[in-house]
């Protein structure tokens, strides 16, 4: 078990920095996350702590010690990759066992490690068989089982189910979170998956352009999002952006027609930015902004309805529960305030 500290750690390609100096403390036994659009930084933040990418600068402490200089195998820490990197022509059982084989540990202790590991993952049966002969789902579950037996104080995983269907993602992702609680490690995960990040992390860390823009417990960050940025990346479908601005005491929209809301008080009276509103908090409300569904998605037991205001500006609603809308149909649709967030149009930060 351990505790990663990263003190002003910085990675650069040539002129290129990939990540500026960044500090960040992940606790013991803690699940985190790190997710962000393609190309922030996130597999290179955590190739740098296993030590597959050489820090340009700053420490690295994992368990109280600084290892940036160390080789990725003597961190404490295992890795698990998106595309398992299994060896072929070995079995299961020899895949499992390989780290501990190369460390020379005695054969019986290999063995028993092995199965202990297996029964953890539900793997006793397929010991003898090949990576080809296994799905992709018992494949990651090989991956996982590598790194296990490697008794790391720390697991670090890049996008691992990012390879699965649907239904195997979601049944791995359930496994993951058992395996966090069986094992109780500190894991670090890279995902642009929503879904495995809301669910899975203890805490999110969000990353643009390698700098963190926020950290924090998933609800947390849907719930009390800094800035733009945050609240437009953090909840599936996104936020909604409207823009508005403060007159006579109240928030007017400039795009569509309908009341106007009370200006919250921490609202200056000169504001004008972006109305952030999730598209659960719309209410369905007669006298409210109508607005006409350009599409609707029925996924059973809920309904999003969509639809493109006259600046351009795309709506996602939440129609609330099973619907018999469709596309054509016009909706009048309330924004209860203190649900409404407000963006500052120059900072992009949140007024609060
Ligand atoms: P994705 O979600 O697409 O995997 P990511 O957030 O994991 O993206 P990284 O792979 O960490 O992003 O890349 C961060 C930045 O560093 C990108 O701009 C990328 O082009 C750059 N980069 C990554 N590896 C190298 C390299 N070996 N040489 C130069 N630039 C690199």
């Amino acid at each position: 078990m351990a505790e990663i500290e990263l003190r002003q750690l910085r990675k650069s390609y040539g002129a290129f920095e990939a990540i500026p100096p960044i500090d960040l403390k992940i606790g013991d036994g803690e699940f985190c996350i790190f997710v962000g659009p393609s190309g922030c930084g996130k597999s290179t933040l955590l190739r740098t702590i296993a030590g597959l990418e050489d820090a340009s600068a700053g420490e690295i402490m994992i368990g109280g010690e600084e290892v940036s200089q160390r080789h990725p195998g003597e961190r404490g820490a295992a890795m698990v990759f998106q595309n398992y990197a299994l060896y072929p022509h070995m079995t299961v059982r020899q895949n499992m066992g390989y780290a501990l084989k190369i460390a020379k540990r005695p054969k019986d202790e290999i063995r028993t490690t092995v199965e202990r590991a297996a029964h953890t993952l539900g793997l006793e049966d397929l010991l003898e068989r090949k990576p080809s002969e296994l799905s992709g789902g018992q494949r990651q579950r090989v991956a996982i089982g590598r790194a296990i037996v490697r008794d790391p104080k720390v697991f670090l995983f890049d996008e691992p189910l990012s390879n699965l269907d649907a239904e195997l993602r979601t049944r791995m992702r359930l496994e993951l979170a058992d395996l966090h609680r069986t094992l109780g490690v500190t894991m670090v995960y890279v995902t642009h998956d929503q879904v495995e990040a809301m669910t899975l992390a203890d805490r999110i860390v969000v990353l643009r352009s390698g700098r963190i823009e926020q950290v924090g417990s998933p609800l947390e960050l849907y719930d009390n999002p800094d800035n733009l940025f945050v609240a437009r990346f953090i909840g599936s479908p996104s936020m909604n952006f409207l823009k508005a601005e403060a007159a006579d005491g109240e928030i007017c929209l400039s795009e569509i027609q309908g009341p106007p809301l009370p200006r919250p008080e921490f609202v200056p009276s000169d504001w004008r930015g972006l109305l952030g509103v999730r598209p659960e908090h719309f209410e369905l409300r007669a006298g409210g902004m109508e607005i006409r569904l350009r599409a609707v998605e029925h996924l059973g037991g809920v309904t999003y309805g969509y639809a493109t205001l006259p600046g351009g500006t795309e709506l996602c609603v939440d129609l609330q529960g099973h619907r018999e809308m469709a596309a054509g149909d016009t909706v009048a649709l309330g924004i209860p305030s203190e649900r409404a967030f407000f963006f500052d149009q120059k900072t992009e930060k949140r007024l609060r």
